[in-house]
């Protein structure tokens, strides 16, 4: 897999260090084992690039505790790519994601807090997904009706009698669209069950956060078709459906303020890793699977209460965490640590 060539190792049940200097493997170990999760790499890298120069193909593997027993999960690629779980071949990539599920965190989702609203609507749909696969329909379908919509705006401008095609299409926006705000407001609520206690645990201080989803759709179906329909002469100018839970945010708030707005690094950080670990739990507790926890290169930028945490704190998951300077991880209470070098681990007493 990339640069690791016959790389084995056995984690410890928490906490597990991998360090070295850049360019060795470290992220690539933590991509190997998201794969395993039957998800694309987090890197958006395409499968085949993460085949080794010089092979041919690749291969995880992977033995696992679910349900309080052993199980065995590996993924081999040779221009397709397959999934063996306990030695069945399985192409379903929910199924696999219900055996072996992960959460990663990675220094670009700092964007998570950082960037526009596309990025948190982004990953709240994916975090709906890998939990409520049922959600897939409604967003294609969702998705579906506003490009009709859209596209028949074009012919409104000439052809005022095509007005009742505009109705249906609204309609299916509208029922399709209220469903996904229904699932995204009924996830945020599951957020906020964890979120605030990780980032007040994490800061130790008095900063709160709280995650508020924000529509621009009002409070009935019928408000949003008439929105819809109120909105059709201004959009047919752009081409474009104004109102929608495409146009919604999640507002990411730190002491009553937006975080994008008001935050430090720092501050857009921690919100960002504690949004994710939240996601570890809500998975857990919807699925009663528990998620592995993969942490890229996120300690230099810590101070050293937060580095502490990430590294003795983070409750019943177990973390593969990767960094670049070995002072980071001193305090480490109780894991294993591994150096890697030149695509080979090898475990280490620090
Ligand atoms: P950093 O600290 O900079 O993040 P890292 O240890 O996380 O470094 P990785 O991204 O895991 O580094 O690995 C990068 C190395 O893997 C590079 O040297 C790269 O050339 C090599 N690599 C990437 N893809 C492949 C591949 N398909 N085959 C062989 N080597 C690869
Ligand atoms: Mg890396």
């Amino acid at each position: 897999f990339r640069n690791l060539l016959n790389v084995r190792f056995s984690p410890h049940k928490k906490m597990n260090i991998f360090f070295g200097e850049n360019a060795q493997g470290k992220t690539n170990i933590l991509e190997s084992i998201w794969l395993l999760s039957g998800k694309k790499s987090f890197r958006g890298a395409k499968d085949r690039e993460m085949v080794n120069f010089k092979r041919d193909f690749f291969k995880v593997q992977s033995k696992f505790i679910k349900d309080e027993r052993e199980q065995e999960i590996s993924v081999f690629y040779d221009n397709e790519k397959k999934f063996l779980i306990n030695g069945v071949e399985t192409k379903n990539l929910g199924e696999v994601n219900a055996k072996f599920s992960a959460v990663v965190f990675s220094p670009s989702d700092i964007s998570l807090v950082g960037d526009g609203p596309s990025v948190r609507r982004e990953f709240l749909d994916n975090a709906i997904l890998s939990i409520y696969p049922a959600y897939e329909k409604v967003l294609k379908n969702y998705q579906k009706a506003v490009a009709q919509r859209n596209n028949s705006l074009k012919d409104l401008r000439f052809h005022s009698e095509i007005e009742f095609v505009l109705d249906a299409f609204e309609n299916s926006i509208a029922n399709y669209g209220f469903l996904i705000i229904k699932y995204r407001n009924r996830y945020v609520d599951l957020l906020n069950e964890f979120a605030p206690t990780i980032f007040s645990e994490i800061t130790r201080k008095k900063e709160i956060l709280k995650l508020e989803y924000c529509t621009t759709v009002g409070a009935t179906i019928d408000d949003f078709r008439t929105q819809l329909r109120e909105s059709r002469e201004s959009d047919m100018f752009t081409l474009k459906t104004s109102v929608g839970p495409h146009r919604d945010n999640l507002e990411v708030l730190i002491n009553g303020v937006s975080a994008r707005n008001y935050g430090s690094q720092g501050q857009k950080r921690t919100a960002s890793i504690s949004i994710k670990l939240s996601e570890g739990e809500v998975i857990e507790k919807v699925t009663s699977c528990r998620p592995i926890i993969l942490l890229d290169d996120i300690m230099s930028e810590l101070d050293p209460e937060r580095q502490n945490y990430i590294l003795n704190q983070i409750k019943n998951k177990q973390v593969f965490l990767t960094c670049c300077d070995p002072s980071n991880i001193v305090n480490l209470k109780k894991g294993k640590v591994f150096k890697v070098e030149n695509g080979k681990t090898q475990r280490v007493k620090i």
